[in-house]
């Protein structure tokens, strides 16, 4: 790819940039809730079906958020649009990197290094 090829590629990655509202990072998990008390449906073996939202820290810490019924989906799509926003970050950096390489389309080049007298 040539400067301009890589402009244009990232120009285009830029401008279907998912949204950076609705973000979550972690990951959504299935746990069983069970009471060790007063619990109908847990003293008949059962439990209560719940999900979480784990998320990782540096160190290994991690945090758990349980997720109401209704949030569950709302945590998936954000999930999703993190990790979308992310791979697309992630490749602008990459073009951008190619960039520093790449020749000037229409400058003339630069000679790196010790200056060349006269001619
Ligand atoms: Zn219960």
């Amino acid at each position: 790819m040539n400067q301009e090829q890589i402009i244009r590629k990232r120009d285009g990655l830029l401008a279907q940039l998912p949204v950076a509202r609705d973000i979550l990072r972690g990951s959504l998990l299935d746990r069983t809730i069970r009471h060790s008390k007063g619990c109908k449906h847990c003293e008949s073996g059962g439990g209560h079906p719940v999900s979480v939202l784990a998320v990782g820290y540096p160190g290994g810490q991690m945090r758990q958020i349980s997720l109401r019924k209704a949030q569950a989906a709302h945590v998936k799509e954000c999930l999703a649009n993190y990790y979308a926003l992310k791979a697309a970050l992630e490749e602008i950096c990459e073009l951008n990197q190619q960039l520093l390489r790449a020749k000037p389309a229409v400058a003339g080049k630069t000679v790196a290094g010790k200056k060349r007298r006269g001619k």
